[in-house]
Order: C-alpha cells, then sequence, then structure tokens
C-alpha cells in the first residue's frame, strides 16, 4: 500500500486514537507508573523550604546521596503541598555543578581559593573568634550618676567586636542556636538582614 506523507500522519493519528480509546490507554495511570519509577528506590525525607519565612513543607526523595525529586508536602499546614517557583527550582539548586561544598580558603598573599577541611575551617573560625573578642572585650562602662553628676564605672562584660548577621536562610532552630551562641561569647550584636 503506497501512503502519502500526509496520509501518515492520518493514519497515525487514528491508530493512537483507536488504541487510546479501544484498548483502554490511560494517560494518567502511564503518568503515574512513570512517576513510581522515576521515585522507585528513593529514601522520602520531610523537610523544610530554607528560600523564605514561609517554611512551606516539602518532600525530599533522595537516592545514593542524590537529590532525584522534590515537591510541596500535601500533609503540611503551611503550602498543602504546594510550592512557589523558587522551592520549585531547588532541585538544580541541590544539584548544580556550581554549587561550592566544601570550606574555601584565600591564604595571605595567593592569588587563588583552595579547598580545606571542615575542621580547618572551624579551627581558623573558633581561634579568630577567640583573637577578636579578647581584643575587643568591655569589661566596665563609664557611665554618668544622675544624682550625683560623678562618673562611675558599671559592669559591661560586652564582646564590642564581634556581630551576628542573620539572614533569611536561616531556619528557626539555627535563630535560636545563633541568639544562645551571642549571649554565650557576650555580644549584644545580633541583626538581621531584613533591617539593613
Ligand atoms: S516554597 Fe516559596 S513561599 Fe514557601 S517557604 Fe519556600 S520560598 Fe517561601
Amino acid at each position: 500500500m503506497d501512503v502519502s506523507r500526509r496520509g501518515f500522519l492520518k493514519l497515525s493519528g487514528i491508530s493512537v486514537a483507536a488504541f487510546a480509546s479501544g484498548l483502554g490507554f490511560n494517560p494518567a495511570v502511564a503518568q503515574a507508573k512513570g512517576y513510581t519509577l522515576k521515585l522507585e528506590g528513593c529514601k522520602k525525607i520531610p523537610s523544610i523550604c530554607h528560600f523564605c519565612s514561609g517554611g512551606c513543607g516539602m518532600l525530599l526523595y533522595v537516592r545514593e546521596g542524590k537529590l532525584i525529586h522534590l515537591e510541596g508536602d500535601p500533609d503540611h499546614p503551611t503550602n498543602e503541598g504546594t510550592l512557589c517557583p523558587k522551592a520549585a527550582s531547588l532541585l538544580s539548586v541541590a544539584n548544580s555543578t556550581n554549587r561550592v561544598t566544601k570550606p574555601k580558603r584565600r591564604r595571605p598573599g595567593a592569588d587563588h581559593w583552595e579547598d580545606i577541611s571542615w575542621e580547618e575551617a572551624l579551627d581558623i573560625v573558633a581561634k579568630k573568634v577567640k583573637e577578636v573578642r579578647e581584643a575587643t572585650w568591655k569589661a566596665n562602662d563609664e557611665i554618668v550618676n544622675a544624682k550625683t553628676g560623678q562618673k562611675e564605672m558599671f559592669p559591661a562584660n560586652r564582646a564590642e567586636g564581634i556581630a551576628f548577621l542573620g539572614s533569611a536562610e536561616v531556619d528557626n532552630e539555627e535563630s535560636y542556636l545563633i541568639s544562645k551562641f551571642c549571649r554565650l561569647i557576650g555580644t549584644p550584636y545580633n541583626e538581621h538582614q531584613a533591617r539593613i
């Protein structure tokens, strides 16, 4: 049988329609099957979106340490399964080859950054915090006594050289720990980016 290009396309369309209706082909079933196959072997991890303070719930599907899929958590009271475009694009953020996953250091005089271990990075930060805290510690404040008009010294106990700047990426639990840490080292300067 000779079939023209146009005729072939028509025939194909008719065949697909006949297959879909006559043999019970259901696109929704195929879609569900594809979804199941995609997530096969994945561990489902409930999480919270870190982008803004909305705190929407997400379900992360991870296989062999790699994020395969994410979606809104239908049981989460904030978003009930929905996600805004920022969160919906998180898969690309997590799997981006440009993502920095190790601490980096540019040594004095160097013209490049090098990867260092987390232990080394934490040691550097801890030493620096101690050094700055000791150098800028304010034990007392000189205050004029309103009654006597005389200057008097009062205990201050402040680390004046250290400040913490929070971020919209910081969640409730991290904020709690940061405020505890600020009090521990004695700095009153705990600010948030939204107020700058
Ligand atoms: S899903 Fe969107 S609205 Fe919800 S917390 Fe994330 S960024 Fe905010």
